[in-house]
């Protein structure tokens, strides 16, 4: 099953991934507002509802 991946250089930390509940099970998170949004791989079941509501282009697909 595929997992979502942020990839840290593109995530501008705009909080759009999480805040805005892009995820239907809420795996998304930041640790703080300096760090960029990551997502929780356990958790997540590779829907890909999140990818395009990043603006960023940064959450892709990738096979665990
Ligand atoms: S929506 Fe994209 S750019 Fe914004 S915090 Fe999430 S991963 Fe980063
Ligand atoms: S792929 Fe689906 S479950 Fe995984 S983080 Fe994105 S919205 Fe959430």
């Amino acid at each position: 099953m595929p997992k979502a991946y942020i990839d840290p250089a593109k995530c501008q930390k705009c909080a759009k991934c999480y805040a805005a509940r892009a995820c239907p099970i809420k795996v998304i998170f930041r640790i703080d507002a300096d760090e960029p949004a990551i997502v929780e791989p356990n958790h997540c079941h590779g829907c890909g509802d999140c990818i395009e509501k990043c603006p960023a282009h940064a959450i892709i697909l990738r096979p665990s």
